[in-house]
């Protein structure tokens, strides 16, 4: 070891998080292992570890930045594989709480790609550094520690092919990166060094996708169109144009509001969104391949940080430490902003500290975290706790939405926002307060729903 950090790093997930933290690692270790379960082959197919992939992934404009400044080049590369490129708001539609946002160039890069492809992409990349190998797919079913027990050492491997008995092998830094159903709290508890405390918010959240070929003015030529749930409405959806020109449109509901799999229950929902966008662009169109489902059930933060005890040698990262309600398209975003306050860490010759790192993981991981936990709790049969501070900051929101569909201004510090390019305070600055409360807003017609700009809804006043 010279004026790296350690020899030797270990990476458990080989999906987005354990990628961006493996890039990062790769400046710090003479070598890193990235370890999953699935066999991590070169191409774009959805495959079985990750069955989020087969559903709209949007890149906010932030992960969009941050995958740049890691992997320089990387957009016009996406770009040459076919995916779209555009502007975040200059060429996306986007309803947001029963308002189509004012259209202005937002100068934020929208790159509409499928997260197999944009996994494949960052794999490839990863793949080239010297120091970075793939593992045979393997399990990781624990953590080895050090004799006096305070220092993670290495992990407890599996191999997939033969299911060979446990294999160990030594790192001077584990990462879990293994996703949702992470099992390092049960390893820390059996090490003794006790469980995290997790912050939960339920929002039983069902997702419907169905890809479409359809003729590229769809949305008369935007790259997409985000239809976020409305007042009484806890509904929306998605459609993009990906790479290969293939559409693809995601319905959620919220609350156990399910969008059914069957092509009518489909199409009824379809019609039943406040906007008539989406139903508008798909008309007829028959999918080119079957609905893929996915149930996800609550927003899970893992308060490693907080932890009396933790071991030196071991980080959690991505979702294994927070995973979000999928609707606000943050999750790659987060992995990309941990990657780089890690990175921060990991200086010439010293180890990084545990406890630090985490906590750096934990600011990155805030304002996310509350976005998405405070536009959960705008729908009012999202049970969880509704502090003064809350309550206020979701009117005040509510009320920027509908001044944001006639505002341009306004409508490009909300997205610079919501794509975690500025931090939320930002919409509290008195040049964006002004405007929010200059503005007059009143309610719609169902005809103003077709056109644009509109600048209510009837459900405002429910709330
Ligand atoms: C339906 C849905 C839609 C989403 N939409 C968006 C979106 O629009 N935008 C966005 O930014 N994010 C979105 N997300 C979140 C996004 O998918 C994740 O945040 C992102 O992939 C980072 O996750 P990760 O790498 O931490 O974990 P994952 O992507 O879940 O990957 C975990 C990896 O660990 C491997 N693994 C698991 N257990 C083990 C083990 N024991 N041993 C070895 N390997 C193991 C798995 O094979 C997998 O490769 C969505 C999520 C869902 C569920």
């Amino acid at each position: 070891m010279s004026d790296r950090s350690g020899d030797h790093a270990i990476v458990l997930g080989g999906s987005i998080a354990g990628l961006l933290a493996s890039r990062v690692l790769a400046d710090a270790y003479d070598q890193v292992t990235v370890v999953d379960r699935d066999q991590l082959l070169p191409g774009t197919q959805p495959r079985r570890g990750t069955p989020q992939g087969r559903h709209i992934h949007a890149l906010l404009a932030r992960g969009q930045q941050l995958l740049e400044q890691l992997f320089p080049g990387f957009t016009a590369e996406l770009a040459g594989h076919g995916a779209p490129i555009g502007d975040v708001l200059g060429d996306a539609r986007l309803l947001f709480g029963g308002h189509r946002l004012a259209r202005a160039e937002a100068g934020l890069v929208a790159l509409s790609a499928s997260r197999p492809l944009l996994e494949d992409r960052i794999r490839a990349r990863v793949r080239a550094l010297p120091e970075v190998r793939f593992a045979p797919p393997s399990d990781a079913v624990g953590l080895r520690c050090s004799r006096e027990g305070r220092r993670v050492t290495g992990v407890r491997l599996l191999r997939r092919a033969d299911a060979s008995a446990d294999e160990v092998i030594d790192a001077d830094l584990v990462i879990d990166a293994t996703g949702r159903g992470s099992r390092a709290p049960a390893w820390l508890q059996s090490l003794g060094f006790g469980q995290p405390r997790a912050d939960r918010l339920q929002v039983d959240v069902g997702y419907v996708t169905r890809r479409y070929q359809l003729p590229l003015d769809s949305l008369d030529g935007d790259l997409a169109c985000i239809h976020g749930p409305t007042p009484g409405s806890p509904r929306g959806g998605a459609l993009a144009r990906l790479e290969g020109d293939i559409w693809m449109l995601t319905l959620f509901g919220m609350v156990g509001d399910h969008p059914p799999k069957d092509p009518e229950g489909f199409d009824a929902f379809l019609r039943s969104l406040c906007f008539p966008d989406l139903h508008d662009a798909v008309g007829a169109a028959e999918p080119v391949d079957g609905p893929a489902g996915y149930r996800f059930q609550a927003n899970v933060r893992r308060r490693y940080e907080r932890m009396l005890q933790f071991p030196e040698g071991f980080l959690v990262m991505g979702d294994a430490l927070c995973s979000f309600n999928p609707i606000y398209g943050q999750g790659m975003t987060v992995a990309a902003l941990q990657a780089i306050a890690l990175r921060d860490h990991l200086q010439a010759g010293i180890a990084p500290r545990s406890q630090r790192v985490l906590r750096a993981l934990a600011r990155a991981t805030d304002a996310p975290w509350e976005l998405a936990i405070g536009a959960d709790l705008t729908v009012p049969e999202v049970d969880g706790r509704r502090t003064p501070r809350r309550r206020i900051a979701g009117a005040y929101v509510t009320r920027l939405q509908a001044a944001a569909a006639r505002d341009p201004a306004l409508a490009r510090a909300f997205v610079r926002v919501t794509g975690l390019v500025d931090r939320p305070e930002a919409l509290l600055q008195p040049s964006i307060a002004a405007r929010v409360l200059r503005a007059r807003t009143h309610a719609i017609s169902a005809a103003e729903r077709h056109s644009d700009p509109v600048d209510g809804h009837p459900g405002m006043q429910a709330r």
